[in-house]
């Protein structure tokens, strides 16, 4: 309730002694705060914002120019107050409207209709499937970092270059584990091919939890290049980064 609560229309709404009043006046369309707070948690832009809101305008103006900018793709889908349905338009609702005053059906009737003749439209379909394609292949691209199977799949590692190291029990992703086999183990990783070192690397992979493999003590699975659950297929070592991405590089 609170950030729909648009200042003359509604009283605004209290946490405590806190006061809430829909951002309009500021931020008419967070998108751009959204923005920034994506950057700041994940120390690195979004490449795609999409904007769900009513209308176009020049709410979105400042995000167009921000995506021209900064080199990110922006899409808003918004239902257009122009669009006709049963002789009524988005326009004609205002703000406040809320019928009947029980329950507001007639209402939310009207908004759901107007959305859905809005969903139906060859537009609003090609830019829902270009959204959709832009993500999984943004998904495809950071499936193939190292970064992926720390964030999504739960990946840690145990040090199995020498079975009398005491590093760990777990080293917290594919970098420190690295760092750690050159650093403790430097006179075997000399021996090696860069390659070779990755493979190692590989034999030293642990899924937490996980139902199926052998178990080590603590309850966690080590992985093979055999594994069952797929995580190999997935997998393509270090060249690939985040630095990748920034570039676009797609396959
Ligand atoms: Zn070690």
């Amino acid at each position: 309730m609170a950030t729909t609560a648009a200042p003359v229309f509604f009283e605004r709404q209290y946490d405590g002694t806190d006061a809430y009043v829909d951002g309009g006046l500021g931020f008419n369309s967070p998108a751009k705060i959204a923005y920034k707070d994506v950057s700041d948690r994940h120390d690195l832009p979004p490449k795609i914002v999409i904007s769900v809101g009513t209308d176009v305008g020049e709410v979105v103006d400042d995000m167009r120019f921000m995506a021209d900018r900064f080199d990110f793709k922006f899409t808003r889908l918004s239902v257009p107050n122009t669009i006709l349905l049963e002789g009524h338009c988005l326009g004609d609702i205002p703000l406040d409207d809320w019928r009947p005053k029980l329950g507001g059906r007639t209402t939310l009737e009207r908004l759901e209709n107007l959305t859905n003749a809005y969903l139906a439209r060859a537009e609003t379909r090609r830019m829902l499937e270009e959204c959709a394609r832009e993500l999984v292949l943004l998904r495809r691209q950071r499936a193939r970092t190292e970064r992926w199977e720390t964030y999504a799949m739960d990946i840690t590692y145990r040090c199995c270059a020498d079975e009398n190291c005491h590093a760990g029990p777990y080293l917290k992703n594919r970098p420190s584990m690295r760092r750690h086999v050159n650093e403790a183990h430097g006179e075997l990783t000399r021996e090696k091919s860069p390659q070779e070192v990755e493979n190692l690397l590989n034999t030293c992979r642990v899924a937490k939890g996980g139902a199926e493999g052998p178990r080590s003590r603590s309850g966690s699975r080590r992985l093979t290049r055999q594994g069952t659950n797929g995580v190999e297929s997935e997998y393509v070592p270090i060249w690939h980064s985040w630095s990748h991405l920034e570039k676009g590089d797609a396959e």
